[in-house]
């Protein structure tokens, strides 16, 4: 169980294990990813080119790949340096040349004599008016002619990696690679009408027809199914192994939340009382919660984590909610103490700041539990951070939280439980693969009274428009967002045009109406910035990015956007969802550069027209792909080969409740099935989720 199953030795060996792959050669494979012949079996033909043997080229519309029988009627060595040598043939109608350069005489007349027959097949051109195909890709005697495949596969290709190596190395694979016994589920295999595996491998290089190389063709569906199933099986594997620790049963009184209900203005959403019970249910649970809370921007994520966090100190422990960006955690305390106060509870903010006897001071009480929540950044999970009794722990908006992060975080050695929160809506085939080990509460309703956002595209030639409707806007007392854009390889470029844009504004609008904030300020500006933003005293905020994520004024109505164009979708729905959070019915105005891109155009009427955080992810995913969307690097989602979450966002859903059901028949995968699955997660890379099978 401890090593690689016997039955892939060959398919981990060398890559110089393989026919015509040397030691040299197989450095070059590198270029695509490829250092041993596993690899190999999962880099898929990408095209085909038909060689099916035709008798003339006389139909034939140039340029075009051909194989034809021709006779040789005559050599014509180069005549000078740097030309080319050329042989006519005939073939069953019409004479053209073979053209080679820098050839060997000697050689040519050896294998293309006069007057004898052959086989040829390569790209077919016009050149001055004479048919001629240059260094053909195959030459063989007649009777040799059905070496060549009559669909010939095409594989990606780097430097010193030829189609005819790839094509060899595959083949020298594709002879050492065993049957497995199955691990996909019978019914679902039969209801899908899916090969066997090394069928669906085979089929899958020995593509017949365009068609065979289709993503929907039962031997790639299959093979992109294992790839998933793999990774939800290391997910599912992760889930269970963190569900079976012991956690701690936190079991609330409701006694605190009900004072803070009592203080809201407002009553809490149906989704998000349904958040919270789930939330509670986890906790009073003695298994670990591993939760994600996912919800738009303003679905009133940050209560259902102060009730999950009131839930811990009414148990008698602590809760931490950790922020991404230090205007976040200063934001959540802000908006968090106030009620905080009124149940009696005792928060405090810990970031990157505290220093000295002040931090001393926070770590002590702390420690003593004298601190019931902790905000704050990172720095909330240095090493002398030390709770009395941590309960919970929640990471706001951090959609850059990858499996392993999450899996660190529950190995501090304390019975945490996780809630991590995120706003960025992902499509379902992402969430799946990149939460799959998580269990799921979603906020799917707004507030009640929510105005939609009007949204509008101007371009910057109006930009004195767009001001003269500020100050308007302004004198009626609303506040509103200028944002400026990344534009520059560097924060300084940016920064530039931030500072342009805030003396231009405050220059017409004047002294103390007008703030700005940027990633290079002092701390201590930044948040007197904010402030004054937050209290009134300033009724415009330019700023650079940092208030994407999360920031909460809900008297601020109106977001201009400059170089819209240049923001991504999901950065542009985030900036879009800081308005629209109070009464006035709220503007974004997205302001372009003409002309516009076709794929700039297109992000900016998605965003015109919808508010739908989810229908934006989707378009999102098809205009960038996976990848791009959540940064597979940061993500911890594996690189597919096969599969591709753009397309195969139903296979995911299949792969992990089939890898889910398995675990919970076999959990330590110890059937027949099982041990199958076990070979799959070696075959896949996977093999260091076999350290999460319970032991014991
Ligand atoms: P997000 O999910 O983006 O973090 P917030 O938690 O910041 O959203 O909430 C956005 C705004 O909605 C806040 O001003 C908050 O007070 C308000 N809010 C939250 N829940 C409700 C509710 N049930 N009814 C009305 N307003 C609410
Ligand atoms: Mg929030």
């Amino acid at each position: 169980m401890t090593g690689r199953p016997e039955i892939l030795f060959p398919l981990f060996a060398g890559l110089d294990t393989l026919d015509g792959v040397g030691p040299k050669t197989s450095k070059h494979f590198e270029g695509i990813a490829v250092t041993k012949p596993r690899d190999l079996l999962f880099t898929l033909p990408h095209s085909g080119i038909d060689r099916q043997k035709k008798d003339s080229i006389r139909n034939a519309i140039a340029p075009c790949v051909i194989t034809v029988e021709v006779e040789i009627t005559a050599h014509h060595p180069a005549r000078a340096k740097g030309r080319p040598y050329r042989i006519s043939v005939d073939d069953a109608h019409e004479s053209f040349q073979l053209v080679f350069f820098h050839a060997r005489s000697d050689y040519l007349e050896k294998t293309l004599p006069v007057g004898q027959r052959r086989v040829v097949s390569g790209k077919l051109e016009v050149f001055d008016g004479v048919a001629q195909m240059v260094h053909p890709d195959h030459v063989l005697a007649v009777e040799k002619a059905n070496e060549i495949p009559a669909y010939e596969p095409v594989y990606p290709l780097t430097s010193g990696v030829t189609q005819k190596l790839m094509a060899k190395a595959v083949a020298s694979t594709l002879s050492r690679t065993p049957d497995l016994s199955e691990w996909m589920d019978k019914a679902l295999k039969t209801r899908e009408d899916w090969p066997d595996w090394h069928d669906a491998i085979k089929a899958a290089h020995a593509p017949e027809t365009n068609a065979d190389l289709g993503a929907d063709t039962p031997a790639r569906q299959r093979l992109a199914y294992d790839e998933l199933f793999a990774h939800q099986l290391t997910l599912a594997l992760a889930r269970t192994a963190t569900r079976k620790k012991k956690g701690i049963a936190t079991i609330g009184t409701e006694r605190l939340q009900a004072r803070v209900r009592a203080a809201l203005p407002f009553s809490p959403t149906g989704a998000q009382e349904r958040a919270i019970a789930e939330i509670s249910t986890d906790m009073a649970q003695e298994i670990r919660m591993n939760r994600l809370l996912q919800g738009d921007v303003g679905s009133g994520k940050t209560l259902v984590a102060l009730m999950s966090l009131l839930i811990t100190v009414e148990a008698g422990g602590q809760g931490v909610l950790m922020a991404p960006t230090e205007i976040l955690a200063r934001q959540h305390l802000e908006g968090l103490q106030p009620l905080a106060e009124e149940a009696g509870v005792v928060l405090e903010i810990l970031t990157g700041r505290d220093k000295g006897a002040q931090r001393k001071a926070k770590l002590k009480a702390l420690s003593e539990g004298n601190i019931h929540i902790l905000v704050g950044t990172h720095a909330v999970f240095q090493k002398d951070v030390e709770f009395y009794d941590l309960r919970l722990a929640i990471i706001d908006e951090q959609h850059r939280f990858g499996v392993r992060q999450r899996l660190e975080l529950g190995e501090k050695g304390r019975a945490v439980d996780i809630l991590v929160m995120t706003a960025t809506p992902i499509p379902r085939s992402l969430a799946l693969a990149q939460y799959g080990d998580m269990d799921v509460s979603v906020l799917d309703e707004k507030p009640p009274g929510r105005l939609p956002v009007k949204t509008a595209l101007v371009s910057t030639s109006r930009l004195d428009e767009v001001v003269d409707h500020l100050d308007r806007a302004m004198a009626e007392g609303r506040q509103a967002y200028w944002v400026c854009p990344l534009v520059g390889e560097s924060e300084v470029v940016d920064l530039t045009a931030a500072e342009e844009r805030f003396k231009h504004l405050r220059a017409r609008f004047g002294e103390g109406k007008v703030g700005l904030v940027h990633g290079q300020m002092p701390p201590a500006d930044k948040d007197a910035a904010m402030a004054k933003f937050v209290s009134g005293e300033t009724k415009l905020l330019v700023a650079t990015t940092v208030i994407e994520v999360g920031v909460n004024v809900p008297n601020a109505s109106i977001m201009v956007i400059e170089r819209a164009e240049i923001f991504g979708l999901a950065q542009l729905h985030q900036l879009r969802g800081r308005v629209g959070r109070g009464a006035a019915e709220s503007t974004c105005l997205m302001m372009y550069q003409a002309p516009l891109s076709e794929t700039a155009q297109k992000r900016l009427k998605t965003l015109r027209d919808t508010e739908d955080g989810f229908v934006i992810s989707e378009v999102d995913l098809e205009m960038r792909g996976a990848g791009d969307v959540i940064g597979t690097a940061q993500s911890g989602l594996p690189k597919f080969r096969i599969a591709d979450l753009e397309r195969n966002a139903g296979l995911m859903a299949l792969a992990q409740q089939d890898a889910r059901v398995l675990l919970a028949d076999d959990p330590k995968l110890e059937t027949e099935r099982g041990i199958a699955a076990r070979v799959l997660l070696w075959l896949m890379e996977q093999e260091k989720s076999i350290r999460l099978i319970s032991v014991g």
